[in-house]
């Protein structure tokens, strides 16, 4: 039986992250406000620990862990930043971690899960399959495996953050959220539903990985097997049939834009903002700038999920 997340399990999640968590602030900009006709207020998760709101959802799972499974350790797959997530939450609760990254992730994804002291096992993208390297040490060394996204503690830990900002701002009409394998949003909907259900929500994905406007629009689950965008962070092929239900159950809608569009608002962070974002941070903010739907009137908020970009990469995207 597959736990369905609730918002007493969010509640539960803000306990255990309250000493731990940063509660990010919530910016806005006149400028922005007055071209829109709007109110926008983002949810800045560029600023949570690791740089993004995956320090909710590692931490809270880790946090239910009983003491033998702690002692046994964790395991997860990612490049991104629930690796990072992983890896710091199980340091600052003493747990051994293993992080199964592709020996292609970028050395300073790496090194920054190294430094939290995570293990680091690295595999070939094109010949081994990670989820099954990951069941193994789950089988022989009991380890437990923490999920990125389709997981009942990772959804309550990601749903803190729209917790905090419609407790800060209340009453808004409209909510965008970054969506890759639905785990930040379906926390997301959980805690509007319970503390603003007249809210709309809507997922916001890129366009050349719309899985789940697509699975919307056909009521069943469809992959995506080779998402093309920037948005590094939100290239899942496909979500999973508990965030697939969550997400039919209480979002409103899924919005695409393109990756113009995600350095366009990256560039507008920069220099109106003064804030570094991540291109998948920027996927909720690109749809209020470029009018995926109309705003005049409303309060919106955004929730801008991470920071973590490539100084490289960062540059290159400023300049295009
Ligand atoms: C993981 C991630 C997302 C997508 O979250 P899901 O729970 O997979 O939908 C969005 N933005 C950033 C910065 C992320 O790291």
């Amino acid at each position: 039986m597959v736990h369905i997340p609730s918002y007493e399990d969010i509640l539960q999640a803000a306990a255990q992250l309250k000493e731990v968590a940063h509660r990010t602030p919530v910016l806005s900009s006149r400028t922005l406000n007055q071209q829109l006709g709007a109110e926008v207020f983002f949810k800045c998760e560029n600023f949570q620990r690791i740089g993004a709101f995956k320090f909710r959802g590692g931490y809270n799972a880790l946090a239910q862990l009983n003491s033998e499974q702690r002692q046994r350790g964790v395991v997860a797959f990612s490049s991104g930043n629930h690796a990072q997530a992983v890896a710091l939450a199980a340091q600052l609760f003493q747990v051994p971690a293993t992080i199964i990254m592709p020996a292609t992730a970028p050395a300073a994804k790496k090194a920054a899960t190294l430094a939290y002291g995570a293990r680091v096992i690295e595999y070939d993208r094109f010949t081994q399959d990670r989820e099954q390297m990951a069941q193994e040490f789950v089988e022989k060394e009991g380890m437990t495996l923490i999920p990125p996204f389709s997981h009942p503690h990772v959804i309550a830990g990601q749903g803190t953050a729209v917790k905090e900002l419609l407790e800060t701002v209340p009453d808004m009409d409209v909510l965008l959220v970054p969506l890759g394998g639905g785990g930040l949003l379906s926390g997301s909907l959980l805690a509007a539903h319970a503390l603003s259900p007249a809210t709309a929500v809507y997922g916001v994905e890129p366009e050349g990985g719309n899985d789940a406007q697509q699975s919307l629009a056909q009521g069943q689950i469809v992959r995506v097997d080779y998402p093309n965008s920037i948005a590094d962070g939100a290239l899942t092929p496909a979500l999973s049939p508990l965030t697939f239900s969550l997400i039919q159950q209480y979002a409103k809608g899924v919005l695409t834009v393109t990756d113009t569009q995600l350095i366009k608002t990256l560039q507008f962070f920069a220099e109106r903002m003064k804030i570094v974002v991540e291109p998948t941070g920027c996927l909720g903010a690109a749809a209020a700038l470029f009018g995926a739907l109309p705003l005049q009137g409303k309060r919106v908020g955004v929730v801008v999920s991470g920071g973590n970009v490539d100084l490289t990469q960062y540059a290159q995207l400023l300049t295009t």
